[in-house]
């Protein structure tokens, strides 16, 4: 049985009881990791403001600050292969993909150690001749990183980076399931030598944390990632300390295919948007749009290529799709593909809870074409069932794409240039893909509109969003202030 420690003040901490983590490939218990409640968050935020306010982080020059960042990115690379052991273990996420995507990580941070020193603040040329009016970017405080279980470094990544290179202080908390590759990230915080109480590494429940930590007084930001659900009661929680808040949520992306497109690329982008990490993904591309003279074709394909795909143990190099994260989401994915079903939808392929131990479920396709209310086609699934639909026209298409609540990302197949540019000027969503899906760098911005939250994490605005700005006034005149109240 393995140990995950919570990480508070430069230190590692027991919690106040520990709780077991499962490997959803087994259902067995495989390791005790420590639990937060209010006692530690309160000791954690006050670490934290301490380490904003006081001692060697807020004496660091941003250079200096930048520097810890690229060790904290070196000590991740070589750490990459242990950290994606341990993600694969208690998410099940599949270990090609934890590995790749823990190598890329590294790259966050490198990003934001050299914008450190490039977050400028600004000269007014202030229309009083004897002032000097300047703005500072200062670092806003204390930030509480909130993170779900998929794609945890990376998540944490996208907001610890941005915060330190601005100079804020961290409290981040773990998912209570799969929270062990966050708590072992811990150790390379320690060992990169960042000041106590810079960055903490905490995990609990969301009730008796994650709740707490977002109406806590010392709180100035929270920068949050997981369902619209529990947004709502962040944003209700910040109500109480006022504290700012970046919101990163779920999706209903459209990936849509007009009739000229490589089919051959739709197909495998398509695949890998919605079966890639067994769908668990809020990029995830769970409704497939495409044009009704190739929709039998292209459905043929995707099934036929579904088939195939190698279900397994996520430790295996060989597996391309291992189980959902929880029995909770299997069963909700389930029950949602059975409403579906229910309310009209076609299944494809899949669909069917397989027997055995994990919780594994079969890439599954529902064409919806004549049933567009039904529940696969508005709730996110997170989880790998695609919901299909067949368009006429572009006027069509765009209807389609732009019909939900969310607006995460989108992807457009076409070879159509001019096509392509009124998709990208219609489509209501903070990303579009064109002839392309899923790709993500940490120059580009993230984030959405509507239910998918607002924010945006990743790129230079991500660091700024970590700032506030102080406006300096300076008075250079030798003459006296007159008095007020002497008249002239
Ligand atoms: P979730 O909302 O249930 O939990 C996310 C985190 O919030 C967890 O750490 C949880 O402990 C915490 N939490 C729970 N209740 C809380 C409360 N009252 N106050 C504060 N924190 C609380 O999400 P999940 O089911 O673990 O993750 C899946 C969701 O995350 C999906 O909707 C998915 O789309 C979304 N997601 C979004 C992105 C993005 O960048 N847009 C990325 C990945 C996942």
């Amino acid at each position: 049985m393995e140990r995950f420690d919570l990480y508070i003040d430069g230190a590692f901490h027991p919690g106040v009881a520990r709780f077991d983590s499962r490997d959803p490939a087994t259902g067995e218990v495989w390791a005790a990791i420590a639990e937060a409640r209010e006692a530690e968050v309160d000791a954690v935020v006050a670490a934290a403001g301490r380490a904003f306010r006081q001692g060697a982080w807020p004496a660091l020059t941003a250079s200096a600050r930048g520097k810890l960042l690229l060790k904290l990115a070196d000590l991740i690379e070589t750490a990459a292969p242990e950290l994606a052991r341990l993600e694969t273990r208690d998410t099940g996420k599949i270990i090609r993909e934890t590995s790749a995507q823990i190598a890329y990580v590294a790259e966050y941070y490198r990003y934001y150690a050299g914008l450190a020193d490039k977050i400028e603040g600004a000269h007014l040329p202030i229309d009083k001749p004897d002032m000097e009016v300047w703005l500072r970017r200062e670092p806003v405080g204390v930030v509480a990183a909130i993170v779900p279980w998929n794609s945890q470094l990376f998540l944490s990544a996208v907001k610890l980076g941005p915060a330190l290179a601005a100079g804020c202080t961290v409290v981040l908390k773990a998912s209570e399931d799969g929270p062990a590759p966050l708590l072992a990230f811990a150790r390379l915080v320690h060992a990169a030598g960042f000041p106590p109480g810079v960055v903490n590494v905490i995990t609990g429940f969301g009730p008796s944390c994650g709740a707490v930590l977002t109406a806590h007084p010392g709180v100035d930001h929270i920068a949050f990632t997981g369902g619209p659900d529990t947004a709502r009661a962040v944003v209700r929680a910040s109500a109480e300390n006022l504290a700012r808040t970046s919101l990163e949520l779920g999706g209903k992306s459209p990936f849509i295919v007009f009739a000229d497109a490589d089919l051959e690329s739709a197909v495998n982008a398509q695949i890998a948007g919605i079966f890639a990490a067994t769908g668990q993904s809020c990029v995830a591309g769970s409704r497939l749009l495409v044009q009704n003279e190739i929709k039998d074709q292209m459905l043929a394909t995707l099934t036929a290529r579904a088939a195939k795909i190698v279900i397994g143990a996520p430790d295996d190099r060989a597996t391309e799709m291992g189980p959902l994260c929880t029995p909770r989401q299997r069963d909700r994915l389930h029950a949602i593909v059975e409403a579906s079903v229910a309310a009209g939808a076609v299944l494809i392929c899949g669909g069917q809870l397989p027997e055995g131990p994990g919780t594994f479920y079969p890439p599954t396709i529902l064409d919806c074409t004549n049933a567009p209310e039904a529940p696969c086609c508005r709730e996110e699934l997170f989880g790998p069932v695609l919901s299909v639909m067949g368009f006429a026209d572009e006027a069509e298409a765009l209807h389609l794409a732009n019909d939900t609540e969310y607006g995460l990302a989108s992807g457009v197949f076409t070879r159509d240039l001019t096509r392509a540019h009124r998709m990208i000027r219609g489509l209501r969503a903070g990303i579009v893909w064109v002839n392309t899906y899923r790709a993500v760098s940490p120059i580009a911005p993230f984030g959405g509109h509507g239910l998918s939250g607002h924010g945006r994490e990743g790129g230079l605005a991500a660091a700024l969003d970590y700032t506030t700005v102080k406006t300096v006034w300076l008075r250079i005149s030798e003459e006296p202030i007159p008095d007020p109240f002497v008249m002239r």
